[in-house]
């Protein structure tokens, strides 16, 4: 019997149908059948958690999601996942908040560049994601560097991600906007792209750059599909 997978999602909507469509879709392409497991999603209302990072609210951020995180639990989540890169700022609290596992998006993502080899990767994400400690935490251990744009290209990405890609509006302009950004961070020495925003690989596929790209979506949905069918 599968693990059944918590989704604490809506931020956004548009990844937590991707998570979702991951999951299901990978499962019956590799399986031929539809029995993937069950799937519990908790989608919270945005705006308060687009609003709090910058007023630096993360006790109401960390006690609304461990609320949601408790709800999944006593609904039947056996683990649960944060379906948000910027989120797990508050990763420790949300586990502490629960028995079961909270499975960690940065941990995924980490054992996925080392597995690829790339040395030194740029980071494009949010804000928050980009000017925190989030990635360097997880990766200098490894041995690996992380590069994050300039100021500009990081007010850039911060604005494309809320005010496009939340709202589901995929903008071609924009994808050549942060596909300069992903030249000028190969140009610095990165070999690899984290898409460091479970958003932005609806914009940025594989075949728009030659360097390889972390979809930090896929990686932690398809890391939660293998979980939950573990024994
Ligand atoms: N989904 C986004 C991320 O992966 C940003 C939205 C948010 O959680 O504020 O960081």
């Amino acid at each position: 019997m599968a693990k059944k997978i918590g989704i604490l999602g809506g931020m956004s909507p548009e990844s937590t149908v991707a998570y979702y469509l991951h999951i299901t879709h990978t499962y019956t392409q590799r399986y031929g059948d539809f029995g993937y497991p069950e799937i519990l999603i908790y989608s919270v209302s945005f705006q308060p958690y687009a609003d709090w990072p910058g007023q630096g609210r993360w006790d109401l951020i960390a006690h609304g999601l461990s609320e949601a995180a408790k709800k999944l639990e006593a609904a039947g989540a056996d683990f649960i996942l944060i379906a948000t890169n910027t989120m797990h700022l508050v990763y420790d609290a949300v586990q502490s908040s629960v028995r079961v596992p909270v499975l960690s998006l940065l941990d995924v993502v980490a054992e996925a560049i080392q597995a690829q080899g790339s040395r030194s990767v740029g980071l494009l994400g949010t804000r928050m994601t980009m000017e925190s400690s989030l990635y360097s935490k997880a990766l200098q251990s490894r041995g690996i560097e992380v590069l994050t744009p300039d100021q500009a290209g990081r007010d850039y990405i911060d604005h494309v991600i809320y005010s496009e890609l939340v709202a589901g509006q995929i903008r071609p302009q924009s994808r050549q906007g942060v596909l300069e950004i992903i030249n000028q961070l190969a140009g610095q020495g990165a070999q690899g792209i984290i898409l460091g925003c479970t958003e932005l690989p609806l914009l940025i596929h594989a075949d728009d750059t030659p360097l390889p790209l972390f979809d930090t979506t896929s990686l932690h949905a398809e890391a939660a599909l293998q979980f939950a069918l573990q024994d």
